[in-house]
């Protein structure tokens, strides 16, 4: 971090208050520079500091999160990997509706060659009229599901308080975009055994995002996910915005896998396919996918939900096009 001070100005306050904070701080010919815990610095205090006219910060403010200088990690869930070179496909129903559903669901996941099972037993849903999800008997029915297809499973965690009841069920505990800035539920999931799948808030910057991560990482859970499923912008013909820019730059800023739901970002089945393709093309780790045997009849978004068959053949696409950019073919 580095402090450009106007020319007369006395920074030994600002020092003394900065050393307190535990950074190192070295003087140069325009200001201070700063190197040590400069996370724990306050960018917007700094700048009220008298003489201070800028405020540069050289490093992430996330830094467990932060790639600096390392590698890819890897996630691994039950065998599925995400990140440095590997990539999976998590598909499944938005909520599991019955035992018929997610099992039809499983089924196609199966066949199809992906990779983990999905479906919400608590939903989080923008009116309390609306479908909420099968609670702990969704989580009893996903589990069961997925082990008579030898499938991982994931679901949404969406209070602190549900980490008993659905830890022992799940492979991998999802944080939804709307609970993304839930700082106590991020601490929850970071004491977790299990991965976590964190989703992008869709009115979230990508520091913000990063922060978040930051925060299940700190309480002690090494294997963080990161979903990208679409912003808020002006455009309001689709659902939400699918921010690839943000798979690309995040796959540069942090060592976390980075995947992608192009289903809640399209909230239409006919462009997820595009979506998801252009989502391998700008380096994400894996997609997340909603499908149903029957998107006409589904109690949740069923309007973004892929057909068994649809979902096939974006698979067979999604293989295709891997090998190919991998220069296989
Ligand atoms: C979901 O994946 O079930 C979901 C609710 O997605 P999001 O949190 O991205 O809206
Ligand atoms: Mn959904």
């Amino acid at each position: 971090m580095f402090l450009l001070f106007s020319s007369g100005y006395d920074p030994s306050q600002v020092i003394s208050q900065l050393k307190k904070s535990g950074v190192e701080v070295q003087k140069e010919e325009n200001g201070l520079r700063l190197t040590g815990a400069t996370y724990r610095i306050d960018s917007a205090w700094l700048k009220e500091q008298p003489g201070v006219q800028a405020v540069i910060r050289l490093t992430d403010p996330a830094p467990l999160a932060s790639r600096q200088g390392k590698g890819d990690s890897i996630v691994q869930v039950g065998d599925a990997r995400f990140g440095g070179g590997n990539f999976s496909v998590i598909a499944g129903p938005c909520a599991v509706e019955s035992k018929e559903v997610i099992a039809a669901c499983a089924a196609t996941v199966k066949e199809n060659g992906a990779q983990i099972l999905r479906g919400g037993a608590f939903k989080p849903r923008t009116s309390p009229y609306q479908y909420q999800g099968l609670g702990r008997e969704g989580l009893n029915l996903l589990k069961e599901a997925g082990e008579q297809y030898d499938l991982p499973v994931v679901t949404e965690l969406m209070c602190a308080e549900d980490c008993e009841t659905l830890s022992p069920q799940v492979d991998l505990v999802q944080i939804g975009a709307r609970n993304m800035q839930n700082y106590p539920l991020l601490r929850a999931a970071g004491k977790l055994k299990q991965p976590v799948l964190l989703k992008r808030g869709f009115c979230s910057s990508e520091d913000e995002w990063l922060l978040s991560a930051e925060y299940i990482l700190d309480a002690g859970n090494p294997n963080v996910i990161l979903c990208e499923r679409g912003i808020r912008t002006f455009e309001s013909a689709q659902r939400f915005t699918l921010d690839l820019g943000a798979v690309a730059a995040m796959k540069r800023r942090t060592h976390l896998p980075v995947i992608v739901d192009p289903s809640h970002a399209a909230g239409c089945a006919a462009l997820v396919p595009p979506l998801a393709l252009a989502a391998v093309c700008a380096g994400a780790d894996g997609l997340m996918l909603e499908i149903h045997p029957d998107p006409a009849h589904a109690l949740c978004d069923g309007i973004q939900a892929l057909s068994c068959k649809q979902f096939g053949d974006l698979m067979t696409e999604i293989t295709a096009l891997r090998r190919h950019l991998s220069g296989r073919e």
